[in-house]
């Protein structure tokens, strides 16, 4: 079959590189789309109709992406989704991502359900770090977010990620205005008690629904506040690719991130790139394209075809995701499908 032609400036050699300059070294790899949760800022109750089998990356498929990524310069492989520990033989694609030569950082975001079964095999196949997402340690509002009452679950996931050495551990959460953001500092003091580095994320307009409002989104500002009632807390500079603004807590050695993906975006900085569990190349979580990689893959492609279509998509990545412009367009897929 004739392989799509690629219409774009790109260099067809060296990192993968964007128009603006920016070099793309963390490729998010979405797993799978389906969840056990049901996060309201995620997903509407009664989930999302989740991808055909079919039409989902084989592991072979993954794996063989993953291995052209990783020779185009990217360093750091992170698995996500939906819930990336749903997909069944994800022990065996860590496995294989660590059998890549250079071997990449891998790393996982989870919402820790099931991590205390999965946590040791996963470090023994090659996994570096999780991210752990926990929006709150009070168990109604935990269900209140999540609609579901797994709380025990997720802590269970998270002692057992901490000492199977999967470290430094981090939470992630997000604040949701009368729900949990004036908690913000109880998370804190737990996190800080058992040693897991808290990062927290602002709201994001990739709900499922399209609910987001910039006006009630609690922002990176609020939280610090709140934060302050507690803790001193005092930034720390250089931040470079990494999205979280740090600030050093009391006196210290102890930091919380406040990430202000809306308020003061960092796509100036940004190193990322993601592929969806149906093996869609995505340059950005707000692009309103994207490239297909498994229907080419399918066809019989060439590492150089496949390449080519890599180099194409990195290239049109937009200066910034432009949110709180007029003319911004909530993407279609929701973050899950997408992969955070
Ligand atoms: N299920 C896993 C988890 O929850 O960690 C991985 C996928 S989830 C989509 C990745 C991250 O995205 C989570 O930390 C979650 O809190 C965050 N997230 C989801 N929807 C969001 C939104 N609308 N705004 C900001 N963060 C969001
Ligand atoms: Fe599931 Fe993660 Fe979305 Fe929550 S944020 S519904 S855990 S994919």
């Amino acid at each position: 079959l004739p392989m799509p032609t690629v219409r774009s400036d790109a260099p067809g050699s060296g990192p993968l590189v964007d128009s603006f300059g920016r070099i793309g070294r963390d490729l998010r790899v979405s797993v799978t789309d389906r969840c056990n949760l049901r996060c309201t800022y995620c997903m509407p109750a009664e989930g999302l109709p989740w991808l055909p089998k079919p039409e989902m990356l084989t592991d072979d498929e993954l794996v063989r992406l993953i291995g052209l990524f990783v020779r185009l310069g990217v360093r750091q492989i992170r698995l996500t989704g939906g819930e990336p520990m749903l997909r069944k033989s994800l022990v065996s694609v860590v496995e294989r991502i660590a059998d890549l030569d250079p071997r990449p950082t891998i790393a996982m975001t989870t919402n820790g359900i099931g991590l205390d079964r999965l946590a040791a095999p996963l470090r023994a196949a090659g996994l570096d770090r999780v991210n752990v997402s926990l929006d709150t340690i009070d168990p109604q509002e935990f269900v209140a977010l999540t609609r579901r009452d797994r709380l025990g679950d997720v802590e269970a996931g998270l002692k057992a990620a901490q000492d199977d050495g999967l470290t430094p551990v981090k939470v992630n959460a997000v604040a949701m205005r009368g729900i949990n953001d004036e908690d913000v500092a109880d998370l804190l003091a737990w996190c800080l008690d058992r040693g897991y580095e808290l990062r927290f994320i602002e709201q994001m307009p990739l709900d499922a629904g399209h609910e987001w409002q910039r006006g009630t989104m609690v922002t990176a500002g609020e939280i610090r506040s709140e934060l302050e009632k507690t803790y001193r807390l005092t930034p720390l500079d250089g931040r470079g690719s990494a999205p979280a603004e740090r600030y050093l807590i009391d006196d210290g050695p102890h930091t919380v991130g406040i990430i202000a993906s809306v308020s003061a975006p960092f796509c100036a900085a940004c190193d990322r790139v993601r592929l969806t569990a149906d093996g869609q190349l995505r340059n950005c979580l707000f692009a309103n394209s994207e490239s297909d990689l498994r229907g080419p893959l399918r066809d019989g492609a060439d590492d150089a075809d496949l390449e080519a279509i890599i180099r194409g998509e990195m290239w049109r990545k937009a200066r910034g995701h432009g949110i709180g412009r007029p003319d911004f367009h909530q993407p279609d897929r929701p973050m899950s499908a997408i992969g955070g």
